[in-house]
């Protein structure tokens, strides 16, 4: 006989993250079907544009049905204008390919180097530079920690590890602790910066585990978030984020200004504060990397001039991000 249990959410478990990632939508039509929009189907780009749809569950949750302009639903449904060839919209836009110090290791800029831990994130967004990086060989997850490890030991300069991808957070613990454990003993790195959108798009991956090694890394510890639009923060992610600073993370957030989904004043204003009632800074709203098949997105530089200038008007300082771009070759991301 079954008996249906009086509290079914308090008799089973959360669900692992591991499960949710590989549960997540991969199917477009799947994906419309899901927001009511099954009628679009017919105006989706043959194999996804050459770049694979992905999005958690969750994360579908959060968008408003029945809207083909919803900006959640904008960032990850494949569109027939990514096909469109756009002059200087190029294959490796930030010249990654050519700051590779070591196997998976990024030495841009100074006193920070940068190492592509793992190649895959949990959900895909189309505007992304990583659509055309061969990721996949550079991942120093793949084993590769112990050359990685090897030229930040080799350069004291190096006060800061930053990881990130692809999303660093898509490891397992149990290899970020493995990597940690190798970086605690290299006495001039004091930070460990995280670049991950997994607390956004999947917070589920702020489970105990994660939160146990970060308050128990000896290192100053840095999340930057990457939200681009005050409907991605729902209880869940006020949740991961309380957490997160509870075991002695800073918080900042990372957007990228995206034409018809965050380009209005309101938007931003909107983002800026719902990231800061979450416990999170703004720290850089990027213009676009002119990578091919993103140039639907693009909002030209004197608009987003325009936008931050309303901003600085209306919030408090904290709460307006640094505009930069990323210029291959400089010192720094450049600020507009
Ligand atoms: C963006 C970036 C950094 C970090 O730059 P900050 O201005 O310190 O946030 C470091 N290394 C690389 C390769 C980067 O692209
Ligand atoms: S989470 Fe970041 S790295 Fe991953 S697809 Fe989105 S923008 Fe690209």
């Amino acid at each position: 006989m079954i008996t249906a249990s009086p509290h079914p959410r308090l008799s089973s478990p959360a669900p692992d993250w591991r499960e949710l990632w590989r549960d997540a939508i991969t199917d477009a039509g799947e994906l419309l079907q899901a927001v009511g929009l099954g009628d679009l189907a017919g105006r989706l780009p043959p194999n996804d544009a050459g770049f694979a749809l992905r999005v958690p569950r969750g994360f579908v949750a959060r968008m408003r049905r029945n809207d083909p302009a919803d900006p959640l639903l904008l960032q990850v449904l494949p569109q027939l204008a990514e096909l469109d060839q756009a002059a200087d919209f190029v294959v490796d836009a930030v010249g990654d390919m050519d700051a590779r110090a070591a196997h998976g290791v990024l030495h841009k800029y100074q006193g920070r180097a940068l190492l592509i831990a793992s190649g895959s994130c949990a959900v895909n967004c189309r505007y992304c530079f990583r659509r055309h990086f061969p990721y996949g060989d550079e991942m120093a997850a793949a084993g590769q920690w112990r050359q990685s490890l090897e030229h930040l030991r080799q350069d004291p300069s190096i006060s800061e590890l930053i990881l990130s991808g692809g999303d660093p957070l898509s490891l397992a613990t149990g290899k970020l602790q493995e990597l940690s454990r190798g970086l605690t003993e290299l006495p001039h790195i004091t930070r460990l910066r995280i670049h991950s959108r997994l607390p956004v798009v999947l917070p589920e991956r702020v489970d105990k585990a994660l939160l146990d090694w970060l308050a128990a890394l000896p290192l100053q510890k840095v999340l930057v978030l990457h939200a681009n639009h005050a409907s991605e923060i729902d209880a869940g992610v006020d949740q991961a984020c309380a957490r997160l600073r509870q075991s002695g993370v800073t918080l900042l957030n990372q957007s990228v200004l995206l034409r018809g989904i965050n380009d209005t004043a309101d938007s931003l204003a909107n983002l800026s504060e719902r990231l800061f009632a979450a416990g999170v800074l703004p720290y850089y709203l990027h213009q676009l990397d002119r990578v091919q098949g993103v140039a639907h997105f693009e909002v030209d530089d004197a608009t987003a001039l325009q936008l931050v200038d309303a901003l600085r008007a209306r919030l408090p300082g904290y709460l307006v991000p640094r505009l930069v771009r990323e210029v291959a070759g400089e010192p720094s991301k450049r600020p507009l």
